[in-house]
């Protein structure tokens, strides 16, 4: 079997059930930083993904010293004391997420999928007729089955003329990473109000201070009025920003990173599965980062797919419909639930209506109260 894959999950799960892989995709560049030094692309782990990174032996390349762990959440609705508190020992658990920069978890994959020696093709996917990929340097690659997991805006996925279903919120998410007076002590904090979403996740201290991530959902008029100062303008705006909305609750706070990325978010949705390819990742569902899911999600479709396939039966072949099927219900289940609980939570806390500002900030403060809900939510989000 070929696959085309990006981050490589599935093919390394894959081929260490022995199974017949190849990756296409650009080679990768280390571009992990170290030190004071942190990428400002992070994601927050759910235990799920935890636990399937430890199995495929990419968990414990990461250095101890770039993981943190969360052991609590605030989130703050737009009325006075609206808020709710979860925390990992009310939950009974050891945490409830782990922050990680993308850059440090994908050179950990990559070491252990050079370490067993999968074929890769440094080369993009540029065309696809006949069951056949022909790639940017017109070498051409046929297979059981492609994977496609090459982002959302995948060229398998378009080549393949598969329907997309696309909502854009209107929104753009700013992310880097911040240097704060106060100290996060394994918080994540999220503040929902008509600035957007604003997430401060925490990250390893510098040598000169606390460290939290922002990721910042804000309404594209606030991009076109940021995109119109320069660089260090820019900061400085973010940074009074932030210490309104948060209401100092981490005190002063300073950007740290050389770059401010802005990512245009869409919630997005395709079939998984078509004649002879199969999709993952973000090259199958998107979602508002709101709830910091979209990778797990990814995650989650890679391990199914790689259960699913290595139990075909001895006369079925990777491309079997029916195999493909049955991975595409299972997850399209899960995709859905999770699409209906952001998209749901995005709905909630946009709007102006006053009855929803109202039922909303209650809903949280009563949640706060209900301490028997409090484990059912945190163990619904730590699942892929
Ligand atoms: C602001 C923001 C914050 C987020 N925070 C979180 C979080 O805290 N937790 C979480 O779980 N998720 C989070 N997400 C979502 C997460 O970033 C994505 O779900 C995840 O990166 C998707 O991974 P992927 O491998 O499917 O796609 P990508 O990361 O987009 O990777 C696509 C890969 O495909 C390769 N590629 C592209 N085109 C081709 C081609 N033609 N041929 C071959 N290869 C190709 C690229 O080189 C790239 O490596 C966040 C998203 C945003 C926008």
């Amino acid at each position: 079997m070929w696959c085309r894959y990006s981050w490589s999950f599935y093919c390394f799960s894959i081929s260490q059930k022995k199974q017949n892989v190849m990756i296409i995709a650009p080679h990768y560049r280390d571009i992990s930083t170290h030190n004071d030094e942190y990428g400002s692309r992070i994601y927050a782990i759910s235990e799920s993904s935890k636990k399937f990174l430890e199995k495929i032996g990419c968990w414990s390349n990461m250095p101890n010293s770039r993981l943190t762990s969360v052991t609590g959440m605030e989130i703050y609705g737009d009325a006075y004391r609206s808020v709710l508190e979860l925390s990992a020992w009310q939950s009974s658990v050891s945490q409830l997420s782990w922050i990680v920069e993308a850059a440090e978890i994908e050179r950990s994959l990559v070491k252990e999928i050079l370490n067993i020696d999968v074929p890769w093709i440094d080369d993009r996917c540029f065309d696809y007729k006949d069951n056949i990929i022909i790639t940017e340097r017109g070498e051409r690659i046929s297979a059981e089955l492609f994977v496609g997991a090459d982002g959302y805006n995948s060229t398998l996925r378009n080549l393949s003329g598969i329907a997309r279903s696309i909502k854009d919120y209107n929104e753009t998410g700013i992310i880097a990473n911040i240097c704060s007076h106060g100290a996060h002590r394994g918080k994540a904090f999220q503040w929902f109000g008509e600035h957007g979403v604003l997430a401060l996740l925490p990250l390893p201290d510098l040598s000169f201070g606390n460290q939290v991530s922002m990721v910042w959902s804000v309404n594209r008029d606030i991009i076109n009025f940021l995109d119109s100062m320069n660089n260090d303008k820019q900061k400085l705006y973010i940074e009074d920003r932030l210490v309104d909305i948060t209401d100092r609750r981490l005190g002063c706070m300073k950007i740290v990173s050389k770059r401010i990325s802005k990512f245009n978010l869409t919630l997005e949705k395709s079939n998984l599965v078509a004649p002879g390819m199969v999709f993952i990742g973000d090259a199958a569902h998107r979602l508002h980062p709101l709830a910091g899911q979209g990778l797990n999600i990814g995650l989650g479709d890679s391990e199914f797919l790689c259960d699913t396939l290595t139990s075909k039966s001895q006369n079925q072949n990777f491309g079997d419909i029916e195999l493909l099927n049955n991975y595409s219900k299972v997850r399209e289940r899960h995709i859905s639930r999770m699409r209906i609980v952001t998209d749901g939570l995005h709905k909630i806390f946009s709007s102006k209506l006053l009855p929803v500002k109202i039922a909303r900030n209650c809903g949280l403060s009563l949640i706060n109260k209900a301490f028997f809900l409090k484990p059912i939510i945190v163990d619904y989000a730590s699942k892929n």
